[in-house]
């Protein structure tokens, strides 16, 4: 059994952002020349996940209109406390909206590979999903297989 890694970086520009990157998964999938097996698609960010769904921008705002409406930004959040952010126990950002919401998206998807390709529905998009954007962020793939 083979292993491949290959990190994506991406930059969002909102705080809620749902980045398509189904290309560069399946240009990692190439370069790994492993025909059968499985990628991993992982975010290592407390406020940012990945997730499968159709990119379809409607729906797009559907998605981003149901974080904010089950999570929204004007609840009280103890970790945006600012005694956290005096005693360096805090990230700096008012951003405990961003960690529950990050509850809700998960920080990796798993796709299967069969010959060389990635057996997603046709409908299906492999999304890096910003939640306290706008930031530089890195995505971890990492393909398992023979
Ligand atoms: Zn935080």
């Amino acid at each position: 059994m083979k292993i491949y890694k290959k990190t994506i970086e991406k930059e969002s520009r909102s705080q809620i952002e749902f980045i398509d990157i189904t290309t560069a998964v399946d240009e990692a999938v190439k370069g790994s020349k492993i025909e059968n097996g499985q990628v991993l698609v992982f975010s290592g960010h407390t406020t940012a996940g990945i997730a499968i769904n159709e990119n379809e921008s409607l729906l797009l705002q559907d998605l981003q209109r149901m974080l904010y409406r089950l999570v929204p930004i004007d609840e009280r959040y103890s970790h945006d406390l600012f005694e956290l952010k005096r005693m360096n126990r805090s990230d700096g950002r008012s951003n405990g909206h961003s960690h529950c919401k990050n509850m809700l998206i998960g920080n990796s998807e798993t796709v299967p590979i069969e010959k060389g390709k990635m057996l997603l529905g046709s409908l299906q998009s492999i999304f890096f999903v910003e939640m306290d954007g706008a930031r530089k962020r890195s995505i971890i793939v990492q393909i398992m297989g023979e």
